[in-house]
């Protein structure tokens, strides 16, 4: 199954200093939350607050058969005092083997985790692509009986095959090394118009 909300792939942002302005952390609140871009809802979620954890309750459809489930996602509270008295709230991060405290949860399509969760989810999926792509490339390579690794450049063409069809296999190999050099310098540049890159 998978988790869907928005149509965009935006990031949805929680902050608590917004909750706590908006007196959402209050014991017993209960609403909703709800995001827009351009006048345009892009999610909402069901919300309410027992004073230690707040109860955030999704519509979720899965891809494949598109039925409709509910579900929920719980978030810890933590509080620490003020330097001048009263005391600042803090979320814990959900994600098992995380627990950070943090002041913004963000969700891209599913649940609600801190950037740093994000920020590694984000890696290892670009990892895996890079892998897939250059798993690809070898392939390739293997057929033009170039040594493996998209490292090593580029080859003759092997005796006996026509030059069609090396030409096309070559081009189908700069296609790919190209892919993977685009997403390896997106990876470097991250920070610059990533969202869940700036510091709440
Ligand atoms: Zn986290």
């Amino acid at each position: 199954m998978r988790w869907r909300k928005t149509h965009t792939g935006e990031p949805l942002t929680v902050s608590v200093s917004y909750l706590s302005k908006a007196r959402m952390l209050d014991s017993g609140y209960h609403g909703s939350l709800s995001w827009s871009r351009r006048g345009v809802r892009i999610g909402s979620v069901g919300y309410s607050c027992s004073g230690d954890a707040l109860q955030l309750t999704y519509t979720v459809t899965d891809t494949i058969t598109r039925q409709q489930a509910k579900q929920c996602q719980s978030i810890q509270l933590s509080r620490s005092a003020c330097h001048f008295g009263g005391s600042r709230s803090w979320f814990v991060c959900p994600r098992v083997g995380c627990g950070r405290r943090v002041a913004s949860l963000y969700s891209v399509g599913g649940l609600f985790f801190c950037r740093h969760c994000h920020q590694l989810g984000y890696e290892s999926q670009q990892v895996v692509q890079c892998d897939r792509h250059t798993l690809k490339a070898d392939k390739i390579r293997d057929k033009l009986k170039w040594d493996a690794g998209i490292l090593n450049g580029t080859g003759l063409k092997p005796k006996g095959m026509h030059w069609r069809t090396y030409w096309r296999l070559y081009a189908e190999h700069q296609r790919i090394v190209g892919g993977v050099f685009a997403a390896i310098n997106k990876r470097f540049k991250l920070g610059l118009d990533d969202p869940l890159r700036f510091d709440p």
